[in-house]
């Protein structure tokens, strides 16, 4: 390995997917790819009519529209392998629709064998204990943190930027929602890709250093 690969990074919400894909890119300095970021600065810096009925969408809390986020995708995607650098997709790229293009786009660009899918595998109940305790940026919600004596709302984040807060979305019920969304359809495509390239299991319920050292040695890295 590896300049220019491309990691993708799945799990369950409170896997700690994100916080597992933040620490490969920058161990790797690898670009840490977040498609919802992505879309929004791409939204921020245009105008054409296309991405003006984007914004529409977002701003009534409307999902964007599938081949819109995908077209980004591989736009940034391209960018990135030009610059000869790696990337790290953290979660799947809205999933199967993604996946079934996605895949094939990834493997003309990177070559299969510089394409590594990694699962982090965590039990159900063990998310819904975690969910009760996760504290994120305001800044950055890829900085995720889980409550302790030291880390509790409001306190600053310890990458430095903004404080630490609860979300809504890890309410009981919402934690509901997001596992059905992730079975009805994270999973699909997770297993459109199971049956064309190898997917990595590790093992999410250990310390994050555990669990990021896993990757590394799985990735044949360390
Ligand atoms: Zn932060």
């Amino acid at each position: 390995m590896i300049k220019k690969s491309a990691i993708i990074i799945f799990g369950p919400p409170n896997s700690g997917k994100g916080t597992q894909a933040r620490l490969l890119a920058e161990k790797l300095d690898f670009f840490h790819f977040i498609s919802s970021q992505i879309c929004k600065h791409y939204m921020q810096t245009h105008d054409d009519p296309e991405t003006i009925r984007q914004k529409e969408l977002y701003a009534k809390g409307i999902l964007l529209d599938s081949a819109w986020v995908f077209r980004i995708a591989k736009r940034k995607t391209q960018e990135i392998f030009d610059q000869s650098k790696g990337i790290v997709y953290d979660g799947s790229l809205r999933i199967l629709y993604e996946a079934e293009r996605f895949y094939p786009f990834l493997v003309d660009l990177f070559g299969k064998e510089n394409i590594k899918i990694v699962e982090i595998k965590v039990d159900e109940e063990e998310l819904r204990k975690r969910s009760a305790k996760r504290l994120i940026c305001e800044k950055d919600s890829s900085h995720v943190f889980i409550l302790s004596e030291e880390l509790q709302p409001g306190t600053p984040c310890p990458e430095g930027d903004g404080v630490l807060q609860k979300r809504d979305i890890d309410d009981e019920s919402l934690f509901r929602t997001r596992m059905d969304e992730y079975n009805e359809r994270t999973i699909p495509g997770l297993d459109f890709l199971k049956n064309k390239h190898p997917v990595i299991e590790v093992n999410g319920e250990q310390s994050i250093l555990k669990v990021h050292q896993d990757i590394l040695l799985a990735l044949k890295l360390t």
